[in-house]
């Protein structure tokens, strides 16, 4: 690859089950590598295994790369449209020489296998029968499978990540590529392939490196140039084992329904296996295509931590562009049922406040949506911890709350500034701080000891409700007084 031609590279998942992290991650660092290069990034879907394969998890992908922004270029490409190229390889390698027919059966391969043991290795000069007699047994339409002629010397190539990596020849067993069926073994499939989407760099996931010096000798077999190779750490738990369920959602597509968003998410993944090279964390999609470089490939396992993604979700949240988290908390409301899209489209402006106050206080858009709810239900159910704290002496509370409604109801306009002027006032008549109408104000209005700021919480709910909301929680007080009372 030279400077003047930007890498072309791809991402090559397995439908077999939904998008995972790991996928996404090693997705996202070729993306980001073709994006900051002005090289292309291609999709290829390895279907190959039809028993495997789903169309549902074809989706999953598809989907999960479109809710991370993750776009390819040219059309997907599936691998198991190609099989006659597979094969017409497998035959190109076997007519140069470079490949044999192995007429071995499975029943007797499985015989051989059992009778050696953990040792059991393909006995080249068993299987490799004599040109003259392969040929005879070949026409009489004897079936075989075709099996790499592994050279003498060593594979080895310049990883981008792990820097030199040497593989003994002598290690590598002459394996399949064609099996009798006619189906391309994994390694031949992907080179094939690789060949004619010409890629020029290989970026995956760590666990390929052991296919790596095989996928090297096809395409040197194949008189193909060899494209450059990155191998990326696997993924890990805290716990320092492989990501697995065990550690909670590991599908993408869990995330969205998690709260998480698309931003925060692409910003998590990218510093599993890559590091800006400084401290900076959080990094917008923008920032992170003008920072990627390969320099900045790590080669210790990644740690997936749910609380920094968390924590990261909830910096995305309050500093990304308003317009750019709308739509996700947008959903999050809906769908917990508060409002339809139309009528927070009709509010917008009281909407945009909603959202300016609450995203600083929430980690996800589940997070803000529960803390929204008071917004736009009628009746606020009083939490027993701020009960507790704040409304401990029920006779003080109730006159407090009272005089805090008649000073509100007073006011002339409903601002911020009358707010003040007007409950400092009162705290003053009454010899109280401020504190002290404030916060059984708030238990009033929202239910709990958490919210904005109070003169934004009543902003936010208005004159009536506000003033309905005084007037429930004296009726409220006034029944705790009678219950206890009686
Ligand atoms: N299909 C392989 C996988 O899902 C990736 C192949 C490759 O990247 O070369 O692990």
């Amino acid at each position: 690859m030279s400077a003047d031609h930007p890498p072309r590279l791809r991402f090559a998942p397995s439908p077999t089950g939904f998008l995972h992290v790991g996928g996404a991650r090693t997705a996202l660092l070729n993306w980001l590598y073709a994006r900051h290069t002005g090289g292309t990034f291609l999709l290829r879907i390895e279907d190959t295994d039809r028993a495997r394969s789903t169309e549902e998890s074809t989706r999953a992908i598809f989907d999960g790369l479109r809710w991370l922004g993750l776009d390819w270029d040219e059309q997907v490409v599936f691998q198991g449209a190609n099989g006659e190229r597979h094969k017409r390889d497998a035959f190109r390698l076997l007519e140069r020489g470079l490949a044999y027919r192995d007429f071995t059966t499975a029943e007797e391969l499985a015989r051989q296998r059992e009778a050696a043991g953990d040792g059991f290795r393909i006995d080249r000069a068993r299987v490799d029968l004599p040109q003259e007699e392969s040929d005879r047994r070949a026409a009489a339409g004897e079936p075989f499978a075709i099996r790499f002629r592994v050279p003498d010397g060593d594979t080895a190539w310049h990883d981008a990540v792990h820097d030199w990596i040497r593989f003994p020849n002598k290690d590598i067993e002459d394996f399949i590529i064609l099996r009798s069926d006619g189906t391309p073994v994994y390694n031949l499939a992907v080179v094939s392939d690789d060949i004619e989407m010409r890629v020029t760099f290989v970026m995956r996931g760590d666990d390929h490196i052991s296919n790596t010096p095989k996928q090297i000798l096809l395409y040197q077999g194949l008189g193909a140039q060899l494209p450059r190779f990155a191998h990326v750490p696997m993924i890990h738990g805290i716990d320092g084992k492989k990501l697995s369920k065990r550690h909670g959602a590991t599908a993408v597509g869990d995330y969205a329904q998690l709260g998480i968003l698309p931003a925060a998410m692409v910003n998590f993944l990218s510093l599993l296996g890559w590091s800006p090279g400084d401290d900076t964390e959080v990094m917008s999609l923008y920032e992170l295509i003008r920072r990627f470089s390969l320099d900045g490939l790590q080669r210790k396992a990644a740690i997936f931590d749910p609380k920094k993604l968390e924590w990261m979700n909830g910096q995305h949240l309050s500093l990304d562009p308003l317009d750019h988290v709308e739509p996700h908390i947008t959903r999050a409301i809906v769908d917990a049922g508060l409002a339809t899209a139309e009528s927070l489209h009709a509010r917008r402006e009281w909407y945009e406040q909603l959202l300016t106050q609450l995203r600083v206080r929430a980690r996800t858009t589940l997070e803000l949506a529960q803390q929204a709810r008071v917004y736009f239900e009628p009746t606020v159910t009083y939490d027993e911890e701020a009960i507790a704290k704040f409304w401990k002496d029920v006779p003080t509370t109730r006159s407090m709350l009272q005089a805090t409604r008649d000073r509100l109801a007073t006011l002339d306009t409903w601002t911020a500034d009358a707010m003040e002027q007007g409950l400092r006032a009162l705290a003053e008549s009454l010899g109280v701080s401020g504190g002290k109408i404030f916060q059984p104000l708030r238990v009033a209005l929202v239910g709990v000891t958490a919210s904005p700021g109070i003169f934004d919480v009543l902003l936010l709910l208005g004159r009536d409700t506000s003033l309905a909301r005084l007037d429930a929680a004296v009726r409220w007080l006034d029944d705790a007084s009678g219950a206890a009372a009686s």
